[in-house]
């Protein structure tokens, strides 16, 4: 490796990228890593992070309703958004820094500009010629727009972050889970939202009960939520924009946000020239290793359109640092994660939906519970909670547990260690419950459905 000028560099300083390259460092690998943008990528600027500081600040409306029920009494409730992103806008530029730090203090060249692969050892970045032995694509994902009338009236997830204003009224096209997060959040704001997604459910792929679930929650809030609905043109009108849906029926809003999907950042940096291999949807296809068709150039994370969150592009990183530096040929494991959909109330998930569940192991016994959390017997509210455990009747390990209720994404972290350990039904029921929590929920159903 001697020959080049870095032995690893790294095209984007995301959650991926970031890793890779101080875990590659860290094994004595002579690194550089290129941003053109903000350092920690989509997630520390445009996602997970702001988004949950969000959802946090929406789930203040429930919290002050709920306190009258054990005697509060809160006067005189405002919400200035102008403070919220202000706020936002100072902890994503403290995590900025704390990137920044970890890189440099790892020994990592950070080179702010926009890299270009040129051939499978060398790239174009800001005006120079540089040379690797190896070539790391970790340059994420982008929202992406359909081509209707008038989409240039509407927003995408980027912007929200910096909206000058909180809207009235919004309209979420999407039936994702950053839309239906995003819905939550205007919602909670105490924005008139209406989502509306074209399909007959939204959260595809997730189990079927948590959405039918979750779809009943948010009605029950009063949030206008409309399947089998889609935007057919977008026109700016006296006071706001209005949407046409394809049945004909209008709707007014301030703000339409779309989030139908997000598309591999593939496009203008060198790669089909240089003979990487893309699939149909423009990620870079890799193997088990994350090595594209040209053996010296890797991907990770978004960009390769495998599971697309971020602990699963940081796992990536460290795979392939530790491929590359480390002497051991390491895969990802993609099995068995876990994830979060910050709603309101929110999704926490692990292992297969009940369907796939059925189809990969055949004969299965599923749990499933629903109540009224102890908290909201005196808050009033009528917000009920969905666990749902999945169990492969013929070794009794549990393969899925799936929730809808407050700090779901909590709970399912802790059980996805025990999925991961293999544990059993009978090891479920053997476990001693804390009471009272919902958790307990968990390790006390007995009878299948
Ligand atoms: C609204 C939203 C909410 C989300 N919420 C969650 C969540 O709650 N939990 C979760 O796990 N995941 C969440 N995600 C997904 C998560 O953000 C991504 O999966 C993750 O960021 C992917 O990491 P990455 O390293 O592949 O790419 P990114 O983090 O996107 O990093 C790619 C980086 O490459 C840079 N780059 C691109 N091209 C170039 C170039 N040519 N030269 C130099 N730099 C370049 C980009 O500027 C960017 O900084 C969310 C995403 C969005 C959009």
């Amino acid at each position: 490796m001697a020959g080049f000028d870095y032995d690893l560099f790294v095209i984007g300083a995301g959650s991926g990228g970031v890793r890779a390259s101080r875990v590659s460092a860290s094994l004595g690998a002579r690194v550089a890593v290129a941003e053109e943008s903000d350092l920690g990528g989509t997630c520390v600027n445009r996602g997970c992070v702001p988004k949950k500081l969000f959802v946090h600040a929406a789930h203040f409306r429930d919290d002050f309703e709920d306190a009258a029920g054990f005697g509060w009494t809160l006067d005189d409730r405002s919400f200035d958004w102008s403070t919220l992103v202000a706020n936002k806008d100072r902890e994503i530029a403290r995590l900025n820094g704390v990137y920044r730090r970890l890189l440099v203090d790892a020994g990592v060249d950070l080179i702010e500009a926009r890299a270009r692969v040129h051939d499978a050892h060398t790239l174009d970045v800001a005006g120079r010629t540089v040379t690797a032995a190896n070539i790391l694509i970790a340059t994420g994902s982008q929202p992406s727009l359909p081509e209707i009338p008038g989409i240039e009236h509407a927003m995408v997830s980027d912007q929200i972050f910096h909206l000058a204003e909180l809207p009235r009224r919004v309209i979420v096209v999407g039936g994702g889970y950053i839309a239906v997060e995003f819905a939550g959040i205007f919602h909670g704001l105490g924005v008139a939202t209406t989502q509306l997604y074209r399909g007959p459910l939204f959260l595809r792929g997730f189990d079927d009960d948590l959405r039918n679930f979750l779809a009943s929650e948010m009605r029950a809030r009063n949030l206008d939520l409309r399947f089998e609905a889609d935007v057919a043109s977008i026109e700016k009108v006296a006071g706001g924009l209005r949407a046409t849906l394809v049945d004909g029926s209008r709707l007014e809003a301030d703000a339409i946000l779309y989030a139908t999907g997000r598309v591999p950042k593939t496009r203008g940096i060198g790669l089909e020239q240089a003979g990487v291999a893309l699939d149909a949807k423009g990620a870079v296809s890799v193997d088990a290793l994350s090595r594209s068709s040209v053996p010296s150039i890797w991907a990770i994370g978004d960009v390769t359109d495998r599971i697309n969150l971020t602990p699963v592009a940081i796992h990536e990183g460290s795979c392939v640092a530790k491929t590359l530096f480390g002497g051991v040929a390491t895969q990802p494991d993609h099995t068995g994660v876990a994830s979060a959909v910050f709603s309101q109330p929110p999704i926490g998930t692990v292992g297969p939906s009940e369907a796939a569940a059925r189809e990969r192991y055949g004969e299965i016994d599923v749990y499933r519970s629903t109540f009224r959390a102890l908290k909201h017997t005196l808050t009033g509210r009528a917000e009920r909670t969905l666990m749902k455990l999945i169990v492969d009747r013929a070794s009794d390990r549990v393969v899925a547990a799936h929730m809808v209720g407050a700090d779901a994404g909590e709970i399912i972290q802790g059980f996805a260690v025990a999925l991961k350990c293999g544990a059993t039904k009978a090891q479920f029921d053997a476990t001693i419950g804390i009471h009272p929590t919902s958790a307990e929920e968990f390790v006390t159903m007995r009878d299948p459905v």
